[in-house]
């Protein structure tokens, strides 16, 4: 008698570490104190456990209480602990079951009244609590979320005398119900009039998971090209899903149960902060990058981002994710994102129109094009030119562009193709699949070459040449990369070129 352990969890970064809460009850003085929580965050909680014990119309003990939050390393904010701690308390005291306590882990703030409120992160909480073997109860606002996690049983209530009336079996909780999904409307490739070779590159880029570089004037539709691509990726499978999910939910910004099953896209504006961008903060949370993991990222007006932001893309393009150091702490975060950027050609946008409105020097064209660093511009595989349209082309009776059902069709088929090769998509293959799937006629080595050669190309650029002509012929269904599908993915690096001579 005098001691009781309740189960809970922390959150860091995408995880959700077991936290055991160790109630002790001694003689002395009454008083209590916590062990393993900041000083303010102590003080709160004391008060709210309090408050909540006296509301549910149990008795507070007048005893010397020491609470332990163990492990003692794992960073502990919020009222997350609060259940766990007032449970501990009255099992502790005799006042609830310790035994009931068993197989459960607990979650949630506690309002004056004994109210249960949602925390964050939860749904990372309820995958690890099915690992760990045991049940999982939370707010009923967080009751959706944690259903997601199909493996555990999750239970909810809304106050602590519910929980309490449960583990002593004179009432049931209700078990958290996923809500059914919600098939939010995507916007159509139908939509896009003309743009022909633009279209083109973005199927491919979504046949491979290739990233993509729009080049063009204002208007052109380089972010109505963007906005399309999620919808013709193939469905995520349920890890991919979970773990998109999962990131949402802890980044603070709340997680919608219902669209869970549906790739993210983000368009952050490039006066974000590199923190927004990438992820961070004290208590590091998830940036951009990563709540577009397993979806699209989207920059328009590349060169207006920081140099900084740019280059930190670097890492997560090439390994899937990103670590982020804050003082004594690192946490990881997945950011297998596919990434679509835009530009315009020059300073004023309109290098290159037959216009002639342009009036931007050789010069500032290239400084402009410099902000964009040769190795980011090398690991995005496929650059092309958004001519802005003739007129006719933008009258109400131009004929829509093939819609976006179609094209995934193909692209699911090309995928299907890639998967039983390697396990994975063509961007995203390694060194020795790329030796053993993308051989070429001795005739198109030598034409690979002389493309390298003429366009100033490194070795990583060659390989991607390679991967994304793999992707062409996957489309055409075709066992072997024949010389058009080649010759169409140097055609996709022909600005670096442009960009090279204008830096030389
Ligand atoms: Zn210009």
């Amino acid at each position: 008698m005098g001691l009781a352990i309740v189960h809970s969890r922390a959150r860091v970064g995408v995880h959700a570490p077991e936290v055991r809460v160790e109630v002790h009850l001694g003689g002395g003085l009454p008083s209590m104190s916590i062990v393993g929580l900041p000083e303010a965050a102590v003080r709160e909680a004391k008060d709210r456990v309090r408050a909540a014990i006296h509301c549910a119309q149990f008795e507070f003990p007048a005893r010397r209480i020491t609470i332990n939050l163990a492990p003692a390393d794992l960073p502990k904010h919020g009222g997350r602990f609060d259940l766990a701690i007032a449970l501990g308390i009255l099992a502790a005291s005799g006042q609830v079951s310790g035994e009931a306590l068993d197989g459960w882990e607990f979650l949630g703030e506690l309002a004056l009244t004994g109210e249960i409120r949602a925390v964050d992160g939860v749904l990372a909480a309820a995958l690890a609590s099915g690992r760990a073997g045991r049940r999982l109860l939370v707010p009923p606002a967080n009751g959706s979320e944690a259903a997601l996690a199909a493996e555990v049983e999750v239970r909810t209530a809304r106050t602590l005398l519910e929980v309490c009336a449960a583990l002593d079996a004179r009432k049931s909780l209700p078990r958290a119900e996923a809500v059914a999904c919600r098939a939010a409307a995507q916007p159509d490739l139908a939509d896009v009039r003309g743009q022909a070779q633009a279209r083109r590159a973005l199927e491919i880029a979504a046949a491979g998971a290739h990233h993509l570089l729009f080049v063009g004037p204002p208007g052109s539709g380089k972010t109505l090209l963007a906005s399309r691509l999620c919808g013709i990726l193939p469905d995520p499978d349920d890890g991919e899903a979970l773990e998109a999910a999962t990131i949402a939910s802890v980044s603070g910004r709340g997680l919608d149960p219902a669209r869970w099953r549906q790739r993210p896209f983000r368009a952050p504006h490039h006066t974000a902060s590199a923190v927004a961008l990438v992820g961070g903060g004290a208590d590091p949370r998830p940036g951009e990058i990563s709540l577009a993991h397993h979806g699209v990222l989207f920059l328009d007006e590349l060169p207006e981002w920081g140099r900084h932001a740019l280059e930190v893309l670097r890492e997560p393009l090439e390994s899937g994710c990103v670590t982020i150091s804050r003082a004594a702490r690192q946490a990881e975060f997945p950011a297998r994102f596919q990434l679509v950027a835009a530009m315009n050609p020059c300073p004023c946008g309109w290098a290159g129109d037959p216009s002639g409105r342009c009036l931007c020097n050789d010069d500032m064209i290239r400084r402009y094009r410099a902000r964009i660093s040769g190795p980011l511009m090398e690991r995005i595989d496929l650059h092309v030119e958004v001519p802005r349209l003739p007129p006719s082309a933008l009258r109400h009776d131009a004929a829509s562009g093939e819609p976006s059902a179609r094209v995934r069709e193909r692209v699911v088929r090309a995928r299907a193709i890639q998967q039983d090769r390697c396990g994975r998509a063509n961007a995203r293959i390694d060194q020795a699949q790329t030796d053993a799937h993308c051989r070429l006629a001795a005739r198109d080595s030598a034409l690979l070459e002389r493309a390298v050669d003429s366009l100033q190309l490194s070795a990583r650029s060659l390989h991607r040449i390679l991967r994304v002509a793999r992707t062409i012929a996957d489309l055409a269904d075709s066992a072997d990369i024949q010389t058009p599908h080649l010759t169409e993915a140097i055609g996709y690096r022909r600005l670096e070129r442009g960009r090279e001579r204008a830096a030389a």
